[in-house]
């Protein structure tokens, strides 16, 4: 793939120059893969190289969210990988190389994914190993929410990696993110911010509806900076988003579809991190 068989076995090494970030969550449904996909094409956009791999091996959805679906291939798009040679290939999505256990799914078949802690493992370890994503400026992995065994596994895997731990405002969705952030430094990593997502829907009188309560985000940061560590910032807070939803809905994510959506600004400045 890389020439030698040591690059093949891990391109995304410690010795790699790819910034390696891990988006994970507590719990499912909180936004993660949305935050993900969003996040990966605006960097892109920026002029950087970007791959994802979708780790959520049991709930992929960013296929889905890049518009790498079956209609679009009906219409003539790559939206599987290749082989060529020994290489696998990544399609592009919207300038981001995309890797996930969808492609590997008939289509049309029950996209259902039931498989155990070394299966998974295996997989993900061949998602980075065998797929040829070429110099990448930044990867991104869109890990299942929890703390199970593909998060302990990418640990193992890249103990380099930076963890991006989105939470919604609620209280109790903060107490389960901590836990997927404290999993993430105890197998090595850094938890480099946290993301609100699903804050306040702004209304058309101006007025700001908090469906899902406030603070969490903030709670969640201040929980991870305590004790004999880095300080962790909150990144951004995403705000309920129609024109998001309906973003990943047609796979085409909101930062290109309405860059001026209060969503968009949110996610252009957790890119400003990176
Ligand atoms: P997760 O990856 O955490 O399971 P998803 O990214 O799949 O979550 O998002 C779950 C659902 O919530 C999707 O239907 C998505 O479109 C919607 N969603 C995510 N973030 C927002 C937001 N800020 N505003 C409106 N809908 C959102």
């Amino acid at each position: 793939l890389r020439g030698s068989k040591a690059a093949r076995v891990m391109p995304f090494g410690p010795n790699s120059l790819t910034r390696v970030i891990a988006v994970t969550s507590g719990k499912g449904g909180v936004g993660k893969s949305t935050i993900t996909a969003n996040l990966a094409v605006e960097l892109a956009g920026r002029g950087l190289s970007v791959g994802i791999v979708d780790a959520d091996v049991h709930g992929f959805s960013i296929p889905g969210l890049l518009g790498l679906t079956d209609a679009a291939a009906a219409a003539g798009a790559i939206t599987r990988p290749t082989q060529v040679g020994d290489m696998i290939l990544p399609p592009i999505a919207h300038g981001v190389k995309v890797i996930s256990i969808g492609m590997f799914v008939e289509p049309g078949a029950s996209s259902a994914v039931a498989w155990r802690g070394p299966m998974l493992h295996r997989t993900i370890t061949q998602f980075l190993t065998d797929v040829y994503f070429g110099d990448l400026d930044v990867l991104l992995l869109d890990l299942p929410p929890g703390t199970g065994d593909v998060a302990i596994s990418i640990g193992q895997i890249l103990p380099h990696a930076d963890v991006l731990v989105v939470t919604t405002p609620q209280p109790a969705a903060a107490d389960v993110a901590e836990r997927s952030g404290i999993v993430a430094r105890q197998t090595g990593q850094r938890v480099m911010g946290v993301v609100e997502n699903m804050a306040g829907l702004v209304q058309q009188d101006g007025t700001v509806l908090s469906l899902f309560g406030e603070g969490g985000g903030a709670e969640v940061a201040r929980r991870l900076s305590e004790g004999d560590v880095p300080p962790v910032p909150l990144l951004a807070s995403v705000p309920i988003s129609v024109p998001l939803r309906t973003g990943g809905d047609t796979g085409l994510p909101v930062v290109l579809s309405d860059p001026a959506d209060p969503a968009s600004v949110a996610i252009r400045s957790i890119a400003d991190r990176v």
